[in-house]
């Protein structure tokens, strides 16, 4: 027959499989949906800052127009907030531009990319999207082997991915131990150091990677607006690096990648302390109670610094997609991860404490 249409290499990709919309659940499982209770996709459960609103409504009289495809604004206090010139920053439509952009900027078809098991699904994609091989390195306890990954470092490795804290597992890595890492990182590689939970840390587990692109020129550190910040539906990321690679970035990212209203209220949220902190509290009162379930079920999880859980729901290939079935039927969307090769494993976003609730009461129903 007909030769098929596109590379064979963008073929073999498997689709990103997203949270389910409360929309679409309502329908497929004939539910109201102010009674659906979404925990899958990472959100603030407090949903976006009134500032960013605010300031959103502002600028949407100036809709007309494009965009500052520079975003001076917002690079400007991005560039106060992290002690960098402005010309470090590269700006995303969403940290998941950032990703890819990287890809396309650093590595050809046919070179390789390094990341860990159960790291990020992007990764696995921003690699298949350009032909490039991806050297996937083995996890340890669900988290990141620094060393394995130093070791599998070939001539031809352009770029790492490290997810710190990583998605979706939750796991971290100290921050001593990640500059140690960026030490022994070989300057044809360019580490994507990527941040997207890191205002989620405790006091005593923050480090400076922001600090360190000054020492490492093959270091890009990622960060977002779409977590602790509230703006997911907005898509505003950032990489921090030294001109030598965001002038790469710049070069490829499309000119208008952030809208009008994204820098608005990004610099909005940036500048809302209150907002981040009682974000955080209340994640960190989310975890504890429920991982005081999880115990008190006796299922495993493993110990996360975001805004989210990976818990054990059963042991067979199936659990996962069964306890999720359970909990779709009363109205609570959670994220199953067999697609990360965790199939007896789901992602529990922390809400609310009501939705925490709501949550809890399901999971005992689906595991009775
Ligand atoms: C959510 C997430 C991102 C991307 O989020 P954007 O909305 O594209 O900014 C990037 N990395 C990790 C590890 C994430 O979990």
């Amino acid at each position: 027959m007909t030769t098929p249409f596109g590379p064979s290499y963008v073929r073999a990709i498997a689709p990103y499989i997203a949270g389910k919309p409360i929309s679409e659940v309502a329908r497929e499982f004939g539910l109201d949906e102010a009674a659906i209770v979404k925990l899958a996709s990472n959100e603030n459960p407090l949903g976006m800052p009134e500032s960013a609103l605010r300031a959103m409504t502002q600028a949407a009289s100036e809709l007309g127009r494009y965009p500052d495809s520079n975003a001076f604004e917002l690079k400007a206090a991005l560039a106060a907030r992290y002690d960098v010139p402005a010309d470090w920053i590269t700006l995303g439509n969403g940290s998941n531009d950032i990703l890819e952009i990287a890809a396309h900027a650093l590595v050809q078809k046919g070179e390789a990319i390094v990341y860990a098991q159960y790291s990020f699904a992007v990764y696995a994609l921003a690699t298949q999207g350009i032909g490039a091989r991806a050297i996937v390195v083995p996890a340890v306890d669900h988290g990141h082997d620094l060393d394995a990954m130093l070791a599998a470092i070939t001539d031809d490795t352009r770029l790492m991915f490290v997810a710190n804290p990583n998605n979706p597992t939750g796991t971290f890595i100290e921050g001593p131990a990640l500059e140690a890492f960026l030490d022994k990182v070989p300057r044809h590689v360019v580490v994507v150091l990527d941040e997207a939970y890191t205002e989620y840390l405790p006091q005593d587990k923050r480090y400076d990677a922001i600090g360190w692109t000054r020492r490492y020129p093959n270091l890009m550190v990622s960060r977002t607006f779409s977590k602790a910040y509230g703006l997911a539906g907005l898509r505003v990321g950032f990489a921090i690096a030294q001109p030598e690679l965001t002038d790469l970035l710049n070069r490829l990212r499309q000119p208008f990648n952030v809208n009008t209203l994204a820098q608005a209220a990004a610099i909005a949220a940036l500048n809302d302390a209150e907002f981040l902190e009682k974000s955080a509290t209340l994640n960190a009162q989310g975890y504890r109670r429920l991982t005081e379930a999880f115990d008190t079920l006796g299922l495993q999880y493993v110990p996360s610094y975001g805004n989210f859980v990976l818990v054990r729901v059963g042991d067979d290939a199936d659990a996962g997609n069964r306890v999720n079935l359970a909990l779709l039927k009363q109205g609570v969307i959670v994220r199953p991860v067999g697609n990360y090769g965790l199939p007896q494993w789901l992602r529990i976003t922390i809400g609310l404490p009501a939705e925490n609730e709501a949550f809890i009461a399901a999971l005992e129903k689906a595991l009775a």
